[in-house]
């Protein structure tokens, strides 16, 4: 568990360059729900997602103990978030990516003046070559959620709900590798531990709800689903065992609820959500997370979507 005066010192050290994030609500959602629903609104931040507090918090580190070069191993928000901070910074980044990786997401990552570096198609691929690229260099490092600094960072999350709204019930989060949900639940359960935190991944990529039934990580051999920020293979190793400590429920959603989640978002909102981001309102939307007329505060995580990708979000 990262301490909560870490988690203090990681929200000092952020908050001046990133958005404190705004919280939506929408009756039609309330109604729909039998539930008080607050969104906490991290598609709205800076680079797209949450991304950019664990990255933003871990450079920061880097930078002070004097490394001037970072990496990652990320085509997705992990890699535009450490990109950015980098270009903030002045120093110089690179970014591995898989050589199948998306046109529009190359594009961020280099618009915010990263170096990319393709390598491979899987993670067993990019990361050693992303470590050894920032060995060549004198630089670090800087993996996406396995990473004290990353999930402080990412935990800053969850102190600002607790600012942000009061006489909270359940707070849900989606969960990938691990590291937002972790820092929430390090932030949370040393604040106030009698509000429910539930973690949701879509059906086929339910590596962390094995890794729980198991009582151990457990790896899943991959999947496909839309919810591209949630495809990790398993839990992390310093992630798994917060979650197998203080996480109180764990549930798994369908393709089709995190797409009409989506829908909702977009028609009723105007909010553009990506399905990793809206993976957790798809479990609020379809009863699976909260009961009624409790008040539940439900993270949507980002919303980089490429254009092409919303026609297959919006089909029936
Ligand atoms: C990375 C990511 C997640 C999952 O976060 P983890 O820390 O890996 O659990 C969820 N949503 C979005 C949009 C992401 O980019």
């Amino acid at each position: 568990m990262i301490s909560l005066n870490e988690m203090k010192k990681a929200l000092q050290e952020i908050r001046s360059s990133i958005h404190l994030t705004p919280i939506l609500t929408s009756s039609q959602l309330d109604k729909q729900c039998g539930m008080n629903v607050f969104l906490k609104a991290e598609h709205l931040q800076k680079t797209g997602s949450f991304k950019i507090r664990g990255a933003t918090n871990a450079v920061k580190q880097a930078f002070a103990k004097g490394a001037r070069f970072v990496t990652a191993a990320s085509s997705g928000n992990h890699g535009q978030a450490v990109a950015y901070v980098a270009n903030q910074l002045g120093i110089p980044a690179v970014i591995v990516v898989p050589e199948d990786a998306n046109r529009v997401k190359i594009a961020a990552i280099k618009a915010y003046g990263a170096e990319v570096e393709y390598c491979g198609l899987t993670s067993a691929d990019r990361i050693p070559r992303a470590k050894q690229c920032a060995q060549e260099n004198n630089g670090v490092y800087i993996p996406p959620y396995d990473y004290p600094a990353i999930i402080a960072g990412q935990g800053t999350v969850g102190l600002e709900i607790l600012e942000q709204v009061t006489n909270i019930d359940v707070i849900v989060v989606p969960v990938g590798g691990g590291g937002l949900i972790g820092g929430i639940l390090c932030a949370i359960k040393n604040i106030k531990p009698e509000i429910k935190v539930i973690g949701v991944e879509p059906e086929t990529a339910n590596d962390t709800f094995l890794s729980l039934q198991n009582g151990k990580i457990t790896a899943i051999s991959g999947t496909s689903t839309i919810a591209d920020g949630l495809r990790t293979s398993q839990p992390g190793d310093l992630t798994f065992p917060i979650l197998k400590e203080h996480l109180d429920e764990l549930v798994l959603v369908t393709e089709v609820e995190i797409k009409k989640a989506c829908q909702f978002l977009l028609e009723r909102t105007k909010q553009l959500v990506e399905p990793s981001g809206a993976t957790a309102l798809a479990a609020v939307m379809s009863g699976k997370a909260g009961k009624k007329n409790d008040k539940v505060v439900v993270i949507l995580s980002g919303g980089n979507i490429d254009l092409q990708q919303i026609s297959s979000i919006i089909e029936n």
